[in-house]
């Protein structure tokens, strides 16, 4: 007998090569079965799911979820479960003064799984700009919270702005490097300088730097640091770093995402890895509101509905590491399932620079599986159609 069956969408999961009608049978907090007409009979609870898009739990690999630790933050489950996303990652909202009051507070409080990278700034986001001078990294420390947390901590994070990124450039991205590397985990690195300090060449100079997995985000930023030179062309130590693997991660959020740019690296062959939503308080209701207007953004760029769910689900399970745990909905997977809708309609949707395309379908999310437990989908915010 199985506890949950989820019957009769359209089945897309990528990494076991499927886009078919099917059935999704789960027990516990795990994917049982999923093939075709598996009779209602044989579950205590059935969700009818024609019409309707199945596809593993959506995972957000750029976000700010620490909740009530951080002013400009969101709660997990607002970027989560409440839209259809099942795991959320905190991209450094932040460093290890703060950190604890993630497993003490924010975690145990949420349904949606929680993951975080770690802000070599001490303080996190609390301070913005961040890394004013040197007495705001304490690498000691920041080893021992991450050694101490290796559950929940996935790599180091590091934004490309601010007073010592402009002092002393590719050196500080090194160190950062460096401390990740020791410990086995994988470096992020926000590209965007909104407020035009850094050197126009940083971009180039870091990125041989980076190494498989490592995740560069805001990938297709307009600010300075754009993967872009002035002509328009694709930096070639970007094209370099993408052939070594490491991860292209969109991060919309208020300023870091430009059509334009995406349409010039999609002229050039540039993909990226993983789509993610930069989530924060500012940009919940205007222009980002969470993962599946993102999702919406690139179907209506011109990438297929199975390329958007990969770099939603399979592509960031494995920039986290747990791709043999989410990001599938192979059995003995977590039972983490979203169940999306196409509405139909026309919309104006905006990117970081204020330029719109406009749409006639919107994925919305319809109902969040996570570790077997339903939860409706109710998203704290959500764009209006135009008529
Ligand atoms: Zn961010």
């Amino acid at each position: 007998m199985y506890d949950l069956l989820i019957k009769g969408g359209r089945v897309i999961d990528p990494l076991q090569n499927l886009d078919d009608t099917l059935d999704v049978a789960i027990i516990g907090d795990k994917i049982a079965a999923i093939t075709e007409d598996i009779p209602r009979q044989q579950s205590q609870k059935v969700i009818d799911t024609r019409g309707k898009i199945v596809t593993p739990g959506i995972i957000d690999l750029h976000c700010h979820v620490a909740g009530s630790l951080i002013t400009m933050s969101v709660d997990p489950d607002t970027a989560g479960v409440k839209q259809g996303v099942t795991t959320v990652v905190d991209a450094g909202s932040t460093g290890e003064a703060i950190f604890n009051g993630f497993p003490r507070y924010v975690i145990p409080s949420s349904r949606t799984r929680v993951f975080c990278f770690l802000h070599i700034s001490s303080q996190g986001h609390s301070v913005r700009p961040e890394l004013r001078d040197w007495q705001e990294i304490n690498l000691d420390a920041t080893i021992a919270t991450i050694e101490a947390h290796r559950d929940v901590i996935k790599g180091v994070k590091i934004r490309l702005l601010g007073n010592i990124v402009a002092s002393s450039g590719v050196e500080v991205v090194d160190m950062v490097k460096k401390t990740a590397k020791k410990l086995g985990l994988p470096i992020m690195v926000h590209i965007g300088d909104y407020y035009e300090k850094i050197s126009p060449t940083l971009t180039q100079e870091f990125l041989p730097l980076m190494e498989r997995g490592d995740i560069l985000t805001h990938v297709f930023t307009a600010k300075r640091g754009s993967i872009l030179r002035p002509d328009g062309t694709i930096l070639p130590e970007l094209r370099e770093a993408m052939e070594r693997g490491v991860v292209l991660d969109i991060a919309h959020g208020r300023r870091n995402l430009s059509y334009d740019v995406v349409r010039k690296c999609m002229d050039q062959g540039i993909s990226p890895t993983t789509l993610s939503s930069d989530l924060t308080a500012m940009s919940l209701s205007h222009p980002v509101y969470g993962m599946t207007v993102t999702m919406t953004k690139f179907l209506a760029l011109g990438f297929s509905i199975r390329q958007v769910i990969e770099m939603s689900t399979a592509n960031p399970a494995r920039a986290i590491g747990e791709e043999k745990r989410i990001g599938s909905l192979k059995p003995e997977m977590e039972a983490d399932v979203s169940i999306l809708e196409f509405l139909p309609g026309k919309w104006k949707l905006e990117d970081a620079e204020q330029q719109t395309i406009e749409i006639d379908r919107l994925i919305a999310p319809s109902v969040t599986v996570k570790a077997g437990q339903v939860i409706p989908a109710e998203p704290v915010a959500k764009p209006q159609p135009i008529n």
